[in-house]
């Protein structure tokens, strides 16, 4: 094999052992790497029902084949398992050099098994791996984890770490690398605790196997180039995605107090500009030069590397208008290995539970001491911290009443940054990403705004399912990130070359796509064998709120979502994927993707659409 290497590495934690073992090549034929990878083994190797902390459920990393080539923002690696805050399928991705160094030590991916009896450190390095008695990193936070394992195995080695959210498992805990790439929001640093795997470090030293490295070493110095380039590339330099919460008021989607509005009035504060005053330095991904983490002194003098997302959710959906302050709890979340996206959505969960005296804690919006502290008591579930560190879904549950209405997740995953009262393209895309609410897989929110916000038409579902197909299936599947695409417009067309180059197959676009057709699809069937009779379309649904509480302020004052529109574009939507009237992909669907055995299984839980 070219590209690939050929090669995972499983880790029994229960038995303290490391075996590399060859996988088929048609695994990486027909799911190219990363997600694709993450989703057939845990497809295959799962069993339906079981609780996302036992050590029955396994925790994968998976890298692309174009992982650790000299090609454009090719660092990322996918960290995958059954979701213990959704209780469906779950993945995330991250930067980091862990995945070069995984690539380098001759692996693809790495399957993780079991429970430690004991805090353990997964040492790899080449074609030795061990397991480490990690009892003296046990309760440190991701940053000074990752310095001393560097100190002691080498400043180039690759780190992955949990903090104490997910030694605590706090179901939104995520794993953390190089002080601020972090992925995994639903929760897989919390099944990464469950199992007592405090860290990963890794080293390698070989060379990764090219079809033409001669052809693809030119691609990537002419890609660089080209990315460079671009006419939006010196702005994104300055701002990254911090240009997007100026973009975002404008448009009057973003999030403010816990998505009951569009509109920030202290949105300037803690925007791009402001930012760009007390910028210190920026960071990035391996193999990237885009480095879009901008890194700014917190309120306590201490780096802290900020983007839109993070800046939105702690910030004006917080109602927090000081970008230090933000900039604090941003980092305090990456130290303690916790989705800032999710942080942001429950504490703004509490502050309008407090508001509506549903909870016996004081905490208003803005409040930036009560934040500070909610957020470490959620981190060691203390207080009204243990009744949000299992998501808004669950606290919402607990309150009863009508919280549900107003607890913005969609299957149990927290809504990412941008309100949808105006904009039932990007709502269809949350509702339909398979993960739970995220952006992504479709963030079409900007072309729908070019293209008329208002309409639930069929160029809306064609817009999610294209995107679905690049960014949801493409990207995460060799691992590369989408942003030089969508944010400075390097072209598509280099992935199959690139490809080519690397692994000597040739894929065109549409094979490309299939493939994420396939993987889509086994996502989906992994949701309905884990809810069986349970699932039903409502699950794509959306918070009562985008529906029923109209926005009070902003150019789009009045505006909300029409539920039986939104009900239609989702059945068009299963039309287009070849699924049925609840979301389930029909047998011939399943069949014409290469997955017949997958309806052998499924239609034991559930009657399956032929
Ligand atoms: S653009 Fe940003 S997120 Fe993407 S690889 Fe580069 S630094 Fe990482």
């Amino acid at each position: 094999m070219h590209g690939w290497n050929g090669k995972l590495l499983r880790v029994d934690l229960a038995k303290g052992k490391a075996v590399a073992q060859e996988y088929d090549t048609t695994l990486a034929k027909n799911f190219l790497g990363g997600r694709g990878f993450a989703i057939k083994i845990l497809w295959d190797e799962l069993k339906s029902g079981i609780d996302a902390f036992s050590p029955e459920n396994k925790l994968v990393f998976a890298a692309g084949p174009l992982t650790g080539f000299p090609l454009p923002s090719s660092g990322k690696l996918v960290v995958a398992a059954k979701s213990p805050l959704t209780r469906g399928y779950g993945d995330g991705n991250l930067g980091t050099m862990a995945t070069v160094q995984l690539r380098k030590a001759g692996y693809d991916l790495i399957v993780v098994e079991g429970r430690s009896p004991e805090p353990a450190i997964l040492r790899i390095d080449d074609d030795e791996a061990e397991l480490l008695d990690g009892k003296d990193y046990w309760g440190l936070g991701a940053f000074e984890t990752e310095k001393r394992l560097k100190e002691g195995h080498g400043r180039t080695s690759g780190v992955l770490a949990i903090g104490p959210a997910g030694e605590n498992l706090v179901r939104f805990a995520n794993v953390v690398s190089q002080e601020g790439r972090a992925g995994g929001r639903p929760g897989m640093g919390a099944v990464m605790g469950s199992k007592k795997l405090k860290a990963v470090v890794i080293k390698g030293s070989k060379t990764i196997p090219a079809a033409d490295a001669d052809k693809l070493k030119a691609l990537g110095k002419e890609a660089y180039k080209e990315v460079l380039k671009k006419p939006n590339y010196d702005f994104w330099k300055r701002q990254g995605t911090m240009a997007t919460i100026e973009w975002s008021q404008e448009s009057s989607v973003l999030p403010t107090h816990n998505f009951r509005e569009g509109v920030f009035d202290e949105a300037e504060a803690i925007g791009g500009f402001t930012m760009e005053k007390l910028k210190v330095s920026q960071r990035g991904c391996p193999q990237c030069n885009m480095t879009c983490g901008i890194v700014i002194e917190d309120e306590n003098n201490l780096e802290s590397e900020l983007d839109y997302e993070n800046v939105a959710m702690l910030g004006s959906n917080t109602g927090l208008g000081n970008l230090r302050q933000v900039a604090a709890l941003n980092r305090l979340a990456d130290d303690y290995g916790i989705d800032t996206i999710s942080l942001g959505n429950v504490i703004s969960f509490a502050m309008e539970a407090s508001e509506k005296r549903l909870i016996d804690h004081e905490i208003g919006w803005g409040d930036f001491n009560e934040a500070k502290a909610l957020a470490e008591d959620v981190v060691h579930r203390r207080g009204t911290g243990a009744l949000l560190a299992d998501g808004t879904e669950a606290a919402a549950q607990k309150l009863g009443g009508n919280a549900s209405n107003w607890a913005m997740n969609i299957k149990g995953l927290e809504i990412t940054g941008y309100d949808c009262h105006a904009a039932p393209g990007m709502a269809l895309s949350y509702g339909t990403s398979p993960i739970g609410a995220h952006h992504k897989d479709a963030w079409v929110i900007s072309w729908e705004m070019r293209v008329g916000r208002e309409g639930y038409g069929e160029e809306k579902v064609d817009k999610v399912i294209e995107f679905q197909r690049i960014r949801g299936g493409m990207f995460e599947c060799l691992t590369t990130c989408r942003l030089p695409w969508i944010e400075v417009g390097f072209e598509l067309d280099w992935y199959p070359k690139f490809l080519k180059a690397a692994t000597g197959v040739t894929m065109t676009m549409e094979d490309l796509f299939t493939i994420a057709d396939r993987v889509y699809a086994l996502m989906r069937a992994f949701w309905v064998r884990e809810y069986k009779s349970r699932w039903s379309s409502t699950l794509d649904g959306l918070p009562a709120r985008w529906y029923d509480e109209p926005i009070t302020k902003g150019p789009f004052k009045g505006a909300s979502l029409d539920r039986e529109k939104y009900d239609s574009m989702l059945q068009l939507y299963y039309q287009k994927r070849g699924w049925d009237s609840r979301g389930i992909p029909k047998t011939k669907t399943l069949t014409n993707l290469g997955l017949r055995d997958v309806t052998q299984e499924l239609s034991q839980y559930v009657k399956l659409t032929a």
